[in-house]
């Protein structure tokens, strides 16, 4: 390695870079000025914590950025020995001459989830069926929250992949199969840095990944190749971006794929004409760990490579070991003139304005009064809130969801008390793994917690013990822990051995089924689903279990809508919305029990008054059944009432209990076909049955 370079002399205090009532444009120009070619190398360089040794070199090198891998961590792990281990790092970077300080990265990407006891927050594919960007922006606030706790200043999160192939290992990193979910949830970029980058303490720096087409590989394949024209690139895999550099987004990570071919850290035309130059994009790019060196397709660093890199427009190489090898390489290149000291100086520029605007300069340590909020229970609330909107009912037979409180339940399945498998990859640990990883609540806990009487569920892992009398067994199976690469799955995405022996022993009691479905994906489970009464998709819901159970026992009805579309089989493969082929339950697909609020802002005046609750009792593929109640929520009686409600593509081929009219996809019950007046208080409910999709009926009731 290279020796280290020699300090330049101590300069005197209050110089214009250290002035925060300067712009920062004129604080980044008059740093730049002071800083020799070695100060700004050492910007462009990213380590991994634990490669540093000894961890002076952190100023003898003058890095200007450290980042915790998937794997790093800390001894304890706890919030206050993350927050302990910043401040160190930091005093040392500020140790130098220009006393610049350090830019710390990490992947909080569900939640600050290297920190044990830190909230879990569901992964993207969940929060994709929610639908719900205004949550997903509160999210992003409390990982913030949780992150200022511990000093770290930079999330390598959202991830905006668009994921088309479920193969692929990273699809629950996703918000959704189409352009226009991911896009929606960029909210997330506003949630971690605020309306305003460094307006407040607890504002940290978002990265939009990875650049570009990550979730388009053929046959999903991970760091792949993405073979599309460019007008489906852009149409597919662009708008996400364009949304998170019109929010502000600090910084963007490049995609290990390729698209045609050409690698993304390679790719100028794409990162800075497009990027930079068409989105406008005023952040700066940082690599993928350890893309760089693998650019000619071996590990260990050339110059060549690192020169394609920086000139393609990589702002900052996410080393992340060997950086005496990686600076006197970057410093050989600019020497010779191959990268130019203009590209230095404006990867620096782009670099500095964020450590600026992020308040870096006057706030370097820790604000402690974040630390005790990390895994506070205002922020399990919200991802408890996000736990129950994620859940998606894709099945109901019967109406046996939800469950009664107080029946009498069988819970089985490898993933019904087990937190690690419920938070899947990315949680204490790159891969994740089974077990208690951390703090929280299991399904079953939640399970137990909801029902009246803990005494009536048992709960055997393996389903051995179940016999007759029980409502209905409960089975929490699907999908242990993986992250990236190792959960590509080309060889088909049935449920596992384990699953299948349980789910065996629970249909030969005879005793009715609830299949809750952890997994990170859609998976092949056409052959079983006929002996499922009910199934519900919980995807990955994280350390809030209960958000689980809130769902199952009807304290929450299910608002979840695929953000996939569900496969026949495997062979489907890659499936997507609008392909022509005809899948197991479509894009947005999803059921609920009861109520819907009216969305229907009727202009007109209401006389009388009356509510309609909207439950489908029954659906099976092609069909369903449903109940309507109507209430009477006035002071005197309900002498007329109609209900109306929109069919969303459905026909009704029958209903018990009066008659309805049909007209522009509404159907409308009048009382006169009824039981005529309501007294209040009353209610008179009628069913039908219908032929197409559930959807989420809209029923409005008018009466007089
Ligand atoms: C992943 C990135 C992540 C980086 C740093 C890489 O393997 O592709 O998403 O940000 O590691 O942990």
């Amino acid at each position: 390695g290279a020796a280290p370079p020699a300090e330049p002399a101590p300069s005197a205090a209050a110089l214009p870079y250290q002035d925060p009532t300067l712009p920062v444009a004129d604080r980044v120009g008059d740093l730049l000025s002071r800083m020799s070619l070695d100060d700004k190398l050492g910007q462009m360089t990213q380590i991994e914590k634990d490669s540093l040794v000894p961890q002076s070199d952190l100023a003898a090198y003058r890095i200007g950025s450290v980042l915790s891998g998937g794997d790093s961590t800390v001894s304890p792990n706890n919030a206050q020995t993350w927050a302990d281990t910043y401040d160190s790092l930091q005093r040392t970077a500020l140790g130098t001459s220009l006393g610049i300080p350090l830019i710390y990265g990490i992947d909080a990407v569900h939640g600050h989830n290297a920190v044990r006891g830190a909230t879990i927050f569901p992964h993207n594919i969940g929060l994709g069926a929610t639908r719900d960007p205004a949550l997903v922006q509160r999210i992003g606030r409390a990982v913030a929250e949780e992150m200022a706790g511990t000093g770290i200043d930079w999330d390598f999160a959202p991830c905006l992949c668009v994921a088309r192939d479920d193969r692929w290992g990273r699809t629950y990193e996703s918000f959704g199969e189409k352009p226009e979910l991911p896009t929606s949830m960029a909210t997330f970029v506003t949630g971690l840095q605020g309306a305003t980058l460094g307006a407040d303490p607890a504002s940290v720096l978002a990265t939009a990944k990875h650049y570009i087409g990550d979730g388009g590989t053929t046959s999903g394949v991970d760091q792949g190749n993405t073979q599309l024209t460019e007008a489906e690139l852009r149409a597919l895999h662009l708008p996400p971006f364009q949304e998170a550099v019109r929010r502000g987004v600090g910084s963007v990570m490049l995609s290990y794929s390729s698209w045609n071919g050409v690698r993304s850290h390679a790719h100028k035309y794409l990162v800075t004409d497009v990027l930079k130059g068409e989105l406008g994009f005023t952040g700066f790019v940082v690599s993928d760990w350890a893309a760089v060196d693998q650019l000619d397709g071996q590990s260990g660093f050339t110059g060549a490579e690192i020169t394609t890199a920086v000139n393609a427009g990589v702002d900052m190489v996410m080393v992340p070991y060997d950086y005496k090898k990686f600076l006197t390489l970057l410093r050989g290149e600019v020497s010779a003139g191959r990268i130019s000291q203009a590209r230095v100086d404006d990867a620096n520029r782009r670099i500095l304005t964020k450590k600026f605007q992020l308040g870096l300069f006057e706030r370097p340590l820790t604000d402690r009064s974040y630390t005790s909020g990390v895994g506070s229970a205002a922020h399990r609330a919200i991802a408890r809130e996000a736990v129950r909107e994620s859940q998606v009912l894709l099945k109901n037979d019967g109406g046996i969801l939800p469950l009664p409180k107080g029946a009498k339940l069988f819970v089985a399945g490898k993933s019904a008390d087990d937190i690690g498998n419920q938070s899947g990859g990315w949680t204490l640990g790159w891969q994740g793994r089974s077990g208690p990883v951390t703090e929280g609540t299991t399904i079953l806990q939640g399970i137990r917690a909801a029902a009246n009487d803990p005494s009536q569920v048992t709960y055997d892992r393996y389903g051995n013990g179940i016999g007759a009398g029980y409502t209905a067994a409960v089975a929490v199976i699907g999908e242990t822990p993986y992250a990236e690469g190792r959960g590509d799955r080309p060889n088909g995405m049935g449920l596992d051995q384990e699953d299948l022996s349980t789910l065996a022993r629970l249909k030969a009691s005879g005793v009715p089924v609830v299949v809750v479905l952890v997994s990170g994906r859609p998976l092949d489970i056409a052959a079983q689903l006929p002996d499922w009464k009910a199934l519900l998709a919980a995807w990955l819901p994280g350390t809030e279990g209960n958000g689980v159970s809130d769902v199952l026992f009807g304290d929450h009805a299910p608002t979840g809508k695929l953000p996939m579309t569900w496969m026949r089989g495997a062979s489907q493969q890659p499936i997507n919305d609008g392909d022509g082929q005809t899948p197991l339950f479509p894009y947005g697909h999803g059921l609920t029990y009861g109520t819907t609020p009216d969305p229907d802002p009727d202009p007109e005046p209401v006389p009388g008054a009356c509510t309609a609750q909207f439950r489908t009792v029954a659906s099976w593929s092609g069909g369903y059944q449903a109940e309507v109640t109507v209430k009477n929520t006035g002071t005197g009686p309900l002498t007329g009432w109609n209900v109306a409600w929109d069919l969303g593509g459905s026909t009704v081929s029958s209903l018990w209990n009066g008659s309805l009219t049909v007209s522009a996809g509404r159907a409308t019950v009048h009382s006169a076909a009824h039981n005529g007046a309501l007294s209040p208080g009353a209610t008179t409910s009628f069913g039908f049955t219908a032929n197409g999709p559930t959807g989420t009926p809209a029923t409005h009731c008018a009466g007089s």
